[in-house]
């Protein structure tokens, strides 16, 4: 990561996120969204699962709606109205063909100037392995923002929206390549309610209480390292223009 990060480019209207589980946005991301839905911009959420196998002693059956509510929920404190599931089931995402169709699908019906995604590289952090979901999920991401705009190689069966070639960027969060950020200064509270919303998630991970884990994790990730982005909390992303 270099050591100043340059500011998220501002001039757009719309952007679209696609992450493999509920919580992968607010898990770092949320307060980005949430001054960026304050300035009068409309973000939108697709979700590649339900994260139906992420409480261990949830079955799938009970978990999927749960996280599915908490999702919306967790949205809707950084106002973020707009939240749609693709039904994957969690844990077996294929990246692949049909993938890149689905999000490309999303991203001509939303026409997005930004596409927000998640790490796709093999690692989270350095000794950490990333999810195969989240791999499988970035990467057809940042592929279907580019496929989003070619007719050729997805083309619009009846009823399905035109290509859409707007998308200027993709910003990958939770990357270690990040080279962009966003400034989150009065942006703690709505991060925080909005990770806090995912509480029986929240629950199952640790037995501080929700909020104050919330919290905790919140000020752990708005990373304020005086080499970074003037020290101010701020959200991390690798930007790749399209
Ligand atoms: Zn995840």
């Amino acid at each position: 990561m270099p050591d100043t990060l340059l500011p998220m480019p501002e001039d757009w209207h719309r952007a679209l996120a696609v992450v493999a589980h509920p919580d992968d946005l607010e898990w770092g991301c949320a307060g980005a969204i949430a001054g960026w839905t304050a300035a009068g911009k409309e973000v939108a959420y697709v979700l590649v699962t339900r994260g139906e196998a992420g409480i261990d002693g949830m079955p799938p059956e009970q978990a999927g709606p749960l996280r599915e509510a908490e999702e919306r929920a967790a949205a809707a404190q950084v106002g973020v109205h707009s939240v749609e599931f693709l039904g994957h089931r969690d844990g077996v995402i294929e990246y692949g063909i049909a993938l890149r169709r689905e999000i490309a699908l999303a991203i001509r019906r939303h026409r997005p100037e930004l596409v927000i995604t998640q790490n796709h590289h093999d690692y989270w952090r350095p000794g950490t392995w990333n999810t195969p979901d989240h791999k499988a999920v970035g990467r057809a991401t940042v592929d279907a923002a580019a496929d989003a705009g070619n007719r050729w190689i997805f083309p619009p069966a009846d009823g399905e929206p035109e290509p859409w070639q707007g998308v200027r960027w993709v910003a990958i969060h939770a990357s270690q390549l990040a080279s962009h950020a966003v400034d989150v200064s009065g942006r703690r509270e709505q991060a925080i309610a909005s990770l806090a919303a995912h509480a029986a998630y929240l629950r199952a991970l640790s037995d501080t209480p929700p909020a104050q884990r919330a919290a905790e994790l919140v000020d752990d990730m708005a990373a304020t390292d005086p080499a970074v982005f003037g020290g101010r909390p701020h959200c991390a992303f690798e930007l790749i223009t399209v």
